[in-house]
């Protein structure tokens, strides 16, 4: 029979959010695969499991993924864990789950910690929808340029962020996006977690020394693309309006139906409108 992979969730700094399924696969598992080992053995020797552990990050993903596979084929069941929270999330785990499900291997998933659903809960934004960014690109122009394809985004928008590049981000926040309702979320489930819930210019005009972990949550625009494309169709003339619709290729009745909605006036209007300059 062939080995299973259990993706393991650990806990974000507070040991006992790690749960007890998640403890029966660590002491049952054949191997433990983990970004850093003497991490996991830190977590390991707290919860007295005696595992092997390989050492598994980034950097590694792929050239060790086969071997790793070779050995849930050979019948070993493996768990892969991250330093912290949920593997594949900003940290190993997607090559290895991409390269078991060729293999026809059952990927197991086991819940727990995740940094940014648990800011996410707790910021006061709409849960409803959101969009995860994780980690920005450190080359400043993807950096910029990821921000400014989020300048209509309405969901709410999460980042995850290194203390030392928090100052940076945030100024490029409200350069790209505007001074927009953010939450700092700071070392979650640790002795000092704290939400600051703030405009993005006071948060920076009151950035002191920063330590801990963050996530970044940003209030989703109140104007999609679509809405921005309408707003400036209607500050244009209704030539220029009619021509928009025309360059797509619409008929003339399609067009006038369009422009109506789009003004909140009447079709005739419209048409009225366009007879009498003829
Ligand atoms: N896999 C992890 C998860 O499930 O959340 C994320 C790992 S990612 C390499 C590390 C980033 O997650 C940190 O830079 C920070 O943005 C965020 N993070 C992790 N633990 C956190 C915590 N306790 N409080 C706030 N943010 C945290």
């Amino acid at each position: 029979m062939i080995g299973k992979l259990y993706l393991v969730a650990t806990p974000i700094g507070n040991l006992e959010d790690i749960t007890l399924r998640a403890l029966r696969i660590l002491k049952e598992v054949d191997f433990i695969i983990a970004e850093d080992t003497r991490h996991t053995l830190k977590l390991l020797n707290h919860f007295e499991i005696t595992k092997p552990l390989i050492s598994y990050y980034k950097q590694i993903e792929k050239k060790k993924s086969p071997l790793l596979i070779e050995k849930l084929l050979e019948g070993k069941n493996i768990a892969i864990v991250s330093d912290a929270g949920t593997p594949g999330i900003s940290d190993p785990g997607e090559e290895i789950v991409k390269k078991a499900i060729q293999n026809h291997i059952e990927v197991i998933p086991i819940p727990g910690a995740c940094a940014f659903v648990n800011a996410l809960i707790a910021s006061g934004f709409s849960t409803k929808e959101f969009c995860f960014i994780g980690f920005l690109s450190a080359v400043k122009k993807e950096k910029k340029e990821k921000l400014e394809s989020l300048q209509y985004e309405t969901r709410t928008i999460i980042l995850y962020e290194a203390p030392h590049k928090l100052k940076d981000t945030l100024t490029c926040i409200l350069s790209i996006l505007g001074n927009r309702n953010i939450v700092l979320a700071r070392e979650i489930t640790k002795i000092h977690e704290e939400f600051i819930r703030d405009k993005v210019e006071n948060i920076l005009d009151n950035l002191e020394e920063v330590r801990g972990e963050f996530v970044i949550l940003i209030e989703g625009n109140v104007t999609s693309k679509e809405d921005k494309v309408l707003l400036d169709l209607n500050e244009k003339t209704l030539e220029e309006h009619y021509s928009f619709y025309e360059n797509q290729g619409l008929d003339k009745k399609e067009i006038i139906k369009r422009i109506a909605k789009d003004r909140n006036t009447t079709k005739n209007e419209i048409y009225q409108y366009f007879l009498q300059k003829q």
